[in-house]
């Protein structure tokens, strides 16, 4: 009892000697470092609102507003508003903006190991992704990949399996390929360039034209929901699956690692909190819109749907493979990265072959 007194005791005077000095003084930096509030800026490689890739970074923004009381404003800009699609990563490394929303395999020429953490051709399902990505040690690699340029990644949302792409020619073989000119980006253009064909990298809101002005023979873009609102069934004749280039492409939000860094604890976990959310919030919006916009396609649009031939997939693999055994070679970084991919790969291959491909079978 004695000590329970003098326990309370000495808690009063303590109190009392904080209280006391706290009211002369001038609010404590905590106080002020809770007010704080940031606004920031975040550039897209998509037209602004964009189904699906756009929608993701502007949900994003608003999920932080909330979630931080208005303690962090993000501003989304559509590509071209302040800078090209395809000059993102370079707005904020340099620190011209905090935050971007793109795809890492845009990113080749500077660090071949990025176009792991967007799609490998007959690599990762959305799915299979995730897993690698957050509980697979993928995030990490991804993290010390983009440390130099002072980028620090994370996954902003995920497409699920994408469409071959529209040709203006039937595939039925392999010497269709040679000489095709085709908007395709990532280790998938290497891969086409290897059967003979040239692989054009252009940004999403210049591929219409191209398709229509024959500048290209064939265009791949991501899936009905984005095709459909491109208007693409206009200027391409045959609608090609499956996706085996693209089976799965992670979207990335970068934020400049000083802006991030300077952000308190609170909101540093905001941002990441949200970017789970966006990250699920997109796949899940691919997987509702896509099959609607493919029966659209279908039937109001009359498209003429073409699966690859067997014999085309079995070779475009074996050169997959070839590719992604020399891209791996290009540095040692880039050889970590396709080493932790590759075993993840083929664990979680054998792993759902008894489980989702096994179920998926069974449902026909
Ligand atoms: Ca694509």
């Amino acid at each position: 009892m004695f000590r329970f007194t003098l326990i309370l005791s000495l808690a009063f005077v303590y109190l009392g000697l904080f209280g006391c000095s706290s009211e002369k003084s001038t609010p404590s930096t905590a106080v002020n470092y809770e007010k704080a509030k940031f606004e920031w800026k975040l550039v897209t490689s998509w037209p602004k609102n964009f189904p699906g890739l756009g929608v993701g970074p502007e949900r994003f923004a608003e999920l932080v507003k909330e979630m931080s009381n208005g303690r962090l404003i993000i501003k989304v800009f559509g590509a071209g508003e302040i800078v090209p699609a395809l000059e993102v990563f370079d707005a904020v490394s340099r620190g011209t903006v905090e935050m971007g929303h793109s795809g890492a395999y845009y990113w080749k020429g500077k660090a071949p190991a990025a176009q792991f953490f967007a799609s490998v051709p007959f690599g990762l399902t959305a799915q299979e992704m995730n897993g690698w990505l957050h509980h697979g040690g993928g995030l990490e690699l991804w993290e010390k990949v983009y440390a130099p340029y002072g980028v620090i990644p994370m996954a902003g949302g995920n497409t699920g399996v994408q469409m071959a792409g529209w040709f203006n020619k039937e595939i039925n073989s392999m010497a269709d390929l040679k000489g095709l000119k085709m908007r395709i980006p990532g280790l998938g253009g290497e891969v086409l360039a290897r059967a003979g064909g040239s692989p054009v990298t252009l940004p999403g809101g210049e591929i219409y034209t191209a398709l229509q002005t024959n500048l290209i023979d064939a265009t791949e873009w991501v899936g009905p929901y984005n095709d459909l609102a491109f208007g693409l069934f206009q200027v391409g004749k045959y609608y090609y699956y499956p996706g085996w280039h693209e089976p799965g492409t992670t979207l990335e939000f970068m934020i400049n690692a000083k802006a991030f860094n300077a952000l308190p604890t609170d909101l540093k976990a905001i941002v990441r909190a949200a970017a789970r959310v966006i990250n699920q919030d997109m796949l899940d919006d691919y997987m509702s819109n896509n099959q609607k916009a493919l029966q659209t396609l279908m039937f109001d649009h009359k498209v003429e749907l073409r699966e690859l031939p067997k014999p085309v997939m079995d070779e475009l693999r074996k050169l997959s493979n070839e590719v992604l055994d020399e891209v791996a070679n290009a540095d040692p970084l880039t050889k970590e990265v396709f080493e932790s991919f590759n075993a993840y790969r083929a664990k979680v291959r054998a792993y759902n072959d008894i489980t989702e491909r096994s179920y998926m079978n069974s449902r026909h």
